[in-house]
């Protein structure tokens, strides 16, 4: 069918659908409602829907089979590729399902499928709780978790990934079911190949203090001080080790005095004065410019974070997972530093797995790197237009890594930041670094749910 003809059966079909919010290509709303936060995705979907209720995401997906449309489903709309969005594809945006229900026992959470990071913690906050997170306050809850969900919790309670213990999906028919064990297995680590995510049921813990923010470091000598940094903290952690509540976050950035080196420190733990005293020995393990964790509470934390990342970008992100960071890799990193273009969205963020994610698992996973690693995001994005200049000093950091130390990169990488186009040859070689000896297990699992392929313009990519 033409897509003429797919937009006038679209509009009949809702017709029936008045709750449904729909945004045709004619619509002023329309060059907003397309857009992915990476803006260098130029598809212009069919039009884009906003299902209000659960029953009106299955009317959408039956249409959508019946009429064999291809659609996409966004959320946060921070998939790095803009992946959301499609050409000519319907564009199903979840962002009005953002119900959050507590459980008596107060150890889960039912989560809808379109809520954002910080709706959730705010909402969980209010009572007393948390459920890890990233630190980015407009991306999406669900497709964070589902697809691993690195963050600053996750020392103290693990990744996204493994705090989902249930899910309500609409399935390639347009059917409303809960997940069983074998689709969940898939939904944790690939959640968007077999359905539309309702909600997902997520453990949530008692959280009433937080010590956060970020330990910013002298930027004179930025790639001295990184290496220093580093040998350092490598040192800390066979000596001492870091306690579970304590999460470090690397990140260079460009700020309002310029190219800047920081550690986002994080302390999830009741203890307060101890989390203090660990802000002062990260402080202190590189020449310091200023210290700036206090006592805080998630929304404001949010708040805080929201203010450091542009709104939306445009460019390319690549990433590694590397086993530890020895002098070689951190030279790599820290010469690039220091050379890395005057751009806001020019970024190298690094998040480190270790503690309960960082092992074996009760519960199945697809979700494969499970040994202690850092996750390289190396990002070459652009918000002033230079999108072209990132992208090589991004392309320059990834391959220096490379060649630091071969042998200390992980053989899988993470599917959320990994350039599946540009760091692989294939989808299937991209399939096989993402979920490494997990890729079978998924295709069997896609055969089993959704043999007909009727969610096709997924992450993964599978064709
Ligand atoms: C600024 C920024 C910061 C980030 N920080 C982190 C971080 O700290 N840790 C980390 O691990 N990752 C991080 N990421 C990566 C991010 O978690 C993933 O890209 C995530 O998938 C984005 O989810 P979204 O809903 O915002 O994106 P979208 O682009 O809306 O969704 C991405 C894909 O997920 C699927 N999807 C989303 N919602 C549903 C649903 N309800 N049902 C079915 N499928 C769905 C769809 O296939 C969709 O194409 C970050 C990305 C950005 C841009």
């Amino acid at each position: 069918m033409s897509s003429t003809a797919q937009l006038t059966t679209l509009e009949a079909f809702l017709q029936g659908y008045p709750n449904i919010e729909y945004i045709p290509p004619s619509s002023p709303e329309y060059p907003a409602a397309r857009k992915p936060w990476n803006e260098a995705r130029l598809d212009n979907p069919l039009a884009v829907v906003k299902p209000q209720s659960p029953a009106d995401v299955a009317a959408i997906v039956k249409h959508a089979k019946l009429n064999s449309l291809p659609f996409t489903i966004r959320s946060g709309g921070h998939n790095l590729e803009g992946r959301c969005v499609a050409q000519d594809a319907l564009l199903i945006d979840m962002r009005a399902l953002t119900a959050v229900t507590i459980a008596s026992d107060r150890k889960t959470a039912k989560v809808q499928g379109g809520i954002l990071q910080d709706e959730l913690a705010g909402k969980l906050w209010e009572q007393g709780l948390a459920t890890p997170t990233g630190a980015v306050p407009t991306v999406g809850y669900v497709g964070w978790a589902m697809y691993g969900g690195y963050g600053p919790f996750s020392p103290h309670w693990g990744l996204g990934v493994d705090q989902i213990v249930g899910a309500t999906v609409v399935d390639p028919n347009g059917d409303i079911v809960n997940a069983d064990e074998a689709l969940l297995e898939g939904i944790r680590g690939a959640g968007g190949l077999f359905g539309v995510i309702i909600d997902l049921t997520v453990k949530v813990y008692p959280l009433t203090s937080l010590l956060a923010g970020p330990i910013i470091f002298n930027p004179t000598h930025i790639t001295k001080t990184y290496v220093d940094f580093n040998a350092a903290y490598e040192k800390l952690l066979d000596s001492e080790g870091l306690p579970s509540q304590l999460s470090v976050q690397q990140i260079c950035f460009n700020g309002p005095m310029g190219r800047a080196f920081a550690a986002l420190f994080l302390w999830s733990g009741a203890d307060i004065e101890e989390g203090k005293r660990w802000s002062e020995k990260i402080a202190s393990l590189a020449p310091l410019m200023v210290n700036m964790v206090g006592p805080t509470t998630i929304p404001e934390w949010f708040v805080a974070n929201g203010a450091m990342i542009p709104p939306t970008i445009a460019g390319t992100g690549f990433s590694h997972n590397v086993r530890r960071i020895p002098p070689s890799v951190a030279e790599a990193i820290g010469r690039n530093l220091a050379i890395m273009p005057h751009d806001r969205g020019a970024m190298v963020s690094i998040h480190q797995l270790r503690g309960p994610s960082a092992g074996p698992q009760d519960h199945q996973s697809v979700f494969a790197t499970r040994e202690p690693h850092y996750m390289l995001e190396l990002l070459g994005f652009s918000t002033s237009g230079d999108e072209e200049v990132s992208r090589q000093w991004a392309i320059q950091t990834t391959d220096e890594i490379q060649q630091a130390d071969p042998d200390n990169l992980l053989p899988t990488a993470y599917i959320s930041v990994y350039n599946s186009a540009l760091q692989a040859k294939s989808t299937s070689e991209a399939l096989e670094k993402t979920y490494g000896p997990k890729a079978q297990v998924l295709k069997d699992l896609k055969a089993t749910f959704d043999p007909e392929s009727v969610f096709s313009l997924t992450v993964p990519a599978l064709e």
